[in-house]
């Protein structure tokens, strides 16, 4: 069976998603991309979802600009038209999502409603999850030991 943006999520058990408002400073998104270990961080004004800044943002927009990133705020260099799923995505769709537009971070909206982020990463382990599944049932097929 596939597997659910919905259950992605739940696995990853995230209690807080890590957000940062376009009026923060570039070097300020850096240190909290750094400080929890990730690779982008959605932006956020109050609740609603207004971009994503990743590190390769920063290689692109910041470094290789010669632009400074205490001087510069997240709104200025966010990538502003997103491209979302919903918890009833499956992770096929995430990967052809990805794939299609050559990126490697979905947020998850449901109703209007920032539910979380779905990385590459995070794609790739489920695929590789799924198919130790399928493995593990066909070899217990193969060698009779399926109860049913
Ligand atoms: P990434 O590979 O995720 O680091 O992103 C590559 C580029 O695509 C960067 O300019 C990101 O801001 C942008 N990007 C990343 N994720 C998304 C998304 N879900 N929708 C639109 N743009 C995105």
């Amino acid at each position: 069976m596939t597997t659910t943006v919905r259950q992605i999520l739940q696995k990853k058990n995230i209690q807080k998603i890590i957000t940062v408002s376009p009026e923060q400073s570039i070097l300020e998104a850096l240190g909290l991309m750094a400080e929890k270990d990730i690779s982008a961080v959605l932006v956020t004004e109050g609740e609603r979802l207004v971009g994503i800044f990743t590190e390769r943002d920063y290689a692109r927009k910041v470094v290789l600009k010669g632009r400074t990133s205490k001087d510069t705020k997240v709104g200025e260099l966010m990538t502003q038209n997103l491209l979302t799923v919903s918890p009833s995505h499956t992770v096929d769709d995430v990967m052809q999502i990805m794939t299609d537009n050559r990126f490697r971070h979905l947020p998850v909206v449901e109703k209007g409603v920032l539910m979380g982020i779905v990385t590459i990463g995070d794609a790739v382990k489920t695929v590789i999850d799924q198919q130790a599944e399928t493995i593990k049932a066909l070899s217990g097929y193969i060698s009779g030991e399926m109860s049913i």
